[in-house]
């Protein structure tokens, strides 16, 4: 069936679904820094021409200091004469970074909803009466829309295939990440528009009940510029009582850049001081792993997080490692999924050699390597040897080629499938790791630091004897 026969068929499907007549109203806010006017206006003008008015309570923009010039006299007069009273417009007298911005755009708000928007999107036809609708059936879920993908050179908006979309999910070094709507969820929901749960946000394009948004927290106002907020949203959401969900049937488009136009002051690396600020906060033990990946955060001045650690407790927040049980089940945790972990060394003869990702990328396949051992456990050489027989990372495993062509063989890493084959391995008394399908072993053989590591038939010599640092008691 062709992807345009499903496309039309979700549409059909969401112009199907009856939405009330009496809806909760929304504020929409859209925050912004020096953005530039055409995407600033477009943003406005698809809210104005694609919202019931009479949901529509306001729209609320947030001017974060900027000082393109544009920004200054020509959109006041653009909003006085050009757009309806709903518009308004609050300057920020200093720099507040995007957390702070939304809470200004927060307490200015009168709507029962709040919609949180970046100054760069495009709603689409019936975004909003989803979101409504879905919060007026539970006021304690937070709600993102489809988020489609507004090309950054030529502006067009690309209307995702209508059926496949991804959820939010994260990354130990407390990076946001897509991925996929697990079995499980998708049995749950029932239909493939109903609200999907989402273990995590992307952050910028969200609807969420006004007083609910206070209730569990709004933001933390200790947060600067950007990054990080979204993770610490969603965890608390998560942890404190409500839901997070992807409404399907709403969709706004978002431009996605690879920079940022705007400046950090002092130079700062707020996503890292920021996440830094919600793993002391939100993630219990598990910010071990974290700090795995961001060892020097650990001792850097993320100032002080007691406020949010009270705000935890007086809202009676469940645990971190409830909240990977039961919404992120298929989340990996390298250590606790794994019988053993840690430096994977080869340690008979000097110099000892460790597995190492070379700093490699690792979003494509890549030829796993090897290195001089470190003197602590470094994210680089951060080996798992999986509860289900995958020698890994956070989502690459090891494979290799089942055409064995020479006497060695390189290892690959590639995604994680879940499904043994071609990506599991057994561990010997002897140390020996074996890859199962083609009965081979691990084996340094001659190689240096800065090699890649190989396969070989399996012998009795020391280069096929690797040690992790520990291993799962039995
Ligand atoms: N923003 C802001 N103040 C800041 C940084 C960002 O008001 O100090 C606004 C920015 O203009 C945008 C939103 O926050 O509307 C999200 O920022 P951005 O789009 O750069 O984040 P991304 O979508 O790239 O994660
Ligand atoms: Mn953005």
């Amino acid at each position: 069936m062709s992807s345009i026969f499903l496309f039309f068929s979700e549409l059909v499907r969401c112009k199907s679904i009856h939405y009330d007549s009496d809806l909760p109203t929304a504020s929409v806010i859209i925050i912004f820094t020096n953005e530039a006017w055409t995407p600033l206006i477009r943003t406005i003008w698809s809210v104005l021409n694609r919202s019931p008015r009479r949901f529509l309570k306001e729209i609320v923009l947030v001017d974060d200091f900027s000082d393109r010039a544009e920004l200054g006299e020509k959109l006041d007069l653009y909003i006085k004469y050009r757009l309806p009273p709903l518009v308004k417009l609050v300057r920020l007298k200093e720099r507040h970074g995007l957390i702070r911005a939304r809470l200004q755009g927060a307490k200015t708000s009168t709507g029962d909803v709040l919609i949180f928007l970046d100054s760069h999107c495009e709603a689409n036809q019936l975004w909003m009466e989803p979101l409504l609708q879905r919060i007026k059936e539970s006021r304690s879920a937070v709600l993102v829309p489809i988020i489609d993908v507004i090309d950054d050179n030529t502006l067009e908006y690309y209307h995702g295939n209508g059926r496949y979309f991804q959820v939010g999910g994260f990354t130990w070094s407390g990076h946001f990440t897509w991925i996929e709507v697990n079995e499980e969820e998708q049995r749950r929901r029932g239909s493939p528009v109903g609200p999907t749960r989402s273990p995590t946000m992307a952050g910028g394009l969200f609807a969420v009940e006004r007083n609910y948004f206070w209730e569990v927290g709004s933001y933390d106002d200790g947060m600067d510029v950007w990054g990080g907020e979204n993770l610490e949203m969603s965890f608390r959401v998560w942890t404190c009582g409500g839901t997070l969900e992807t409404i399907p049937c709403s969709r706004v488009g978002h431009i996605f850049r690879s920079f940022h136009p705007y400046t950090f002051p002092g130079n700062k690396d707020t996503h890292g001081l920021n996440t830094a600020r919600m793993a002391e906060t939100w993630m219990d033990d598990y910010k071990r792993l974290f700090y795995v990946y961001r060892p020097e955060l650990q001792t850097a001045e993320w100032g002080d997080v007691s406020g949010r650690k009270e705000l935890r407790n007086r809202l009676r927040c469940r645990s971190f490692k409830w909240y990977l049980d039961n919404i992120y089940p298929q989340k990996f945790i390298l250590d606790e999924d794994s019988v053993a972990f840690g430096r994977l060394r080869n340690n008979v003869s000097q110099p000892h050699l460790c597995f190492d990702n070379l700093q490699r990328n690792e979003k494509t396949p890549y030829n796993m390597g090897l290195y001089n051992c470190h003197n602590f456990l470094s994210s680089s050489q951060y080996m798992s040897l999986s509860k289900n027989g995958e020698l890994r990372r956070e989502e690459m495993c090891a494979e290799i080629p089942t055409y064995f062509s020479g006497n060695t063989e390189k290892v690959r890493m590639s995604r994680c499938h879940g499904r043994r084959g071609n990506q599991e391995w057994y561990l010997t008394q002897q140390g020996q790791l074996i890859h199962k399908v083609t009965n081979k072993c691990l084996d340094r053989a001659d190689k240096q630091s800065m090699d890649d590591v190989v396969v070989s038939d399996c012998t009795n010599s020391w280069t096929q004897q690797w040690w992790f640092d520990h291993y799962a008691p039995l």
